[in-house]
């Protein structure tokens, strides 16, 4: 075990301890006890132990006990399956649609419960749009594993004073697409929008209306999908009362939107609030949020399900070394070896930072050191050398990626992970390199995410 991860544990212990020492009452120290081993779960997962935010039985929500899905949002997430990493090409004159895979192919089982598509990324272009509507969503994306939630991506109009779509025209939308769960049409109130007293309550009212005349056209029209009414707010209060009304409308399933960019502990204020609201029967999604150390005080607030792309994504957006997570926790930085001919190379060029000669030299020499070294062949100090080479050429914080990189390449996560990716592909799923590679990552990341999300709902 590495230094970091004994602190980890020892830190979630303390406070376990230094809880027990400042009198808390036995009632209160029976239940934390009883939650310790879902709360040291949680510490190896994100390196901290969220126990501000434990909820006690007695304000556990009604519903708790249900059982608990995790969505993916879906944005074309595929991979080329015969892509030749050593002479970095995918198969010349592929269909991308046709050959290349999800990660429900790849891995051959889902690590999700379900997927989130939103209409935006569907009309994304005009073919795109005509193939998915010459079939269901789930012939689309080929995915039979689980439901298929549809929303309107209400962050593509924000901006706009009203939702560019109408209710009746979304109904027939989600059925004709064979959605099995279809999301009201919301207006989010996030950012300035939730300071100013009129926009907030006009999108609040916005957001109501919709999800009544939506549950009402949907209980009339004998559609074979399930409604999902949105709750809208800015505050605790507002978003009790938004739940309320979408119980009152006779919603089983809700949803509630605005929180996805929000401080745990605003989430947690709201949830303690609308929890109290929370029927023994209601299913609560909670929209761009799949926090694992919050997990366990969400499920007990009576949250349900949830959608996050974060860990597919911080396998090539993250730039502080979380681009590759293990089981156990951790998490490492990916090896950046930029393509030559790619724009960040071209550019340097041009700028006069190097030949090209010269760049194609040193990233020839990188790939080729990392993947002898991923064979035994080569010792750590000199794939290092020979990847910070490049490095040193492309510019950066080198200091920085020397300790990362060298953490990553001495611990060789990839090796003990054993999911299908890491086997296949070895060492290439490390190397930060175009969408092959990183994407592959990603999936990988959505798997250990899955793994342990399962874990903690157990
Ligand atoms: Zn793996």
């Amino acid at each position: 075990m590495s230094q970091t991860k004994t602190a980890v544990v020892s830190i979630a212990n303390e406070k376990i301890v230094n809880g027990e020492q400042k009198g808390l009452s036995p009632e209160y120290q029976t239940e934390r006890s009883e939650c310790r081993s879902e709360d040291n779960k949680e510490s190896r997962l994100k390196g901290k132990n969220e126990f501000d935010f434990w909820i006690p039985d007695k304000e556990v929500a009604k519903n708790y006990g249900l059982p608990v899905k995790y969505f993916i949002p879906e944005w074309d997430d595929r991979v080329d399956p015969d892509y030749n990493f050593i002479a970095d090409e995918p198969v010349m004159g592929r269909d991308p649609y046709t050959h290349d895979l999800y990660a429900h192919e790849i891995y051959g089982m889902s690590n999700y419960d379900g997927v989130l598509i939103s209409k935006v990324t569907i009309e994304e272009s005009q073919t795109k749009r005509e193939k998915v509507s010459s079939m269901s969503v789930h012939d689309f994306i080929r995915f039979s594993d689980g439901p298929i939630m549809g929303d309107c991506g209400a962050f593509s109009y924000i901006k706009q004073p009203e939702p560019p779509y109408q209710t009746v025209e979304i109904l027939d939308y989600y059925e004709k697409m064979g959605f099995d769960y279809g999301v009201s049409i919301d207006h989010l109130i996030v950012g300035d929008i939730a300071l100013d007293p009129d926009e907030r309550k006009r999108r609040f009212n916005i957001t109501r209306d919709n999800a009544n005349e939506f549950y009402s056209l949907w209980n009339k029209g004998g559609y074979k999908f399930k409604p999902i009414g949105v709750a809208q707010g800015w505050d605790p209060q507002s978003f009790c009362e938004s739940v309320a009304c979408l119980v009152d409308m006779g919603y089983e399933r809700i949803a509630l939107g605005s929180l996805a960019r929000a401080p745990s502990k605003v989430i947690i204020e709201i949830l303690k609030e609308v929890r109290e609201v929370i029927p023994d029967y209601l299913k609560v999604h909670l929209f761009g949020v799949a926090r694992l150390d919050l997990l366990p005080a969400f499920r007990r607030l009576g949250m349900t399900s949830f959608d996050s792309a974060s860990y597919l994504r911080s396998a090539w957006l993250n730039s502080n070394g979380k681009n590759y997570f293990t089981l156990d926790g951790s998490h490492y930085s990916a090896i950046r070896v930029p393509p030559t001919d790619g724009r960040t190379v071209k550019k340097m060029v041009e700028q006069g930072r190097g030949s090209m000669e010269l760049f194609k030299i040193l990233e020839g020499e990188a790939l080729k050191a990392l993947r002898r070294y991923d064979k035994g062949l080569a010792a750590l100090d000199e794939t290092l050398e020979k990847v910070l080479a490049y490095d040193r050429l492309i510019g950066g914080d080198r200091g920085r990626h020397a300790e990362m990189y060298r953490r990553t390449l001495e611990e060789q996560p990839w090796k003990s992970c054993g999911c299908k990716i890491c086997e296949d592909v070895g060492i290439e799923v490390i190397i930060f390199r175009r969408n092959n590679r990183n994407r592959r990552r990603g999936f990988h990341n959505t798997y250990v995410f899955y793994k342990l999300f399962q874990e903690i709902c157990k």
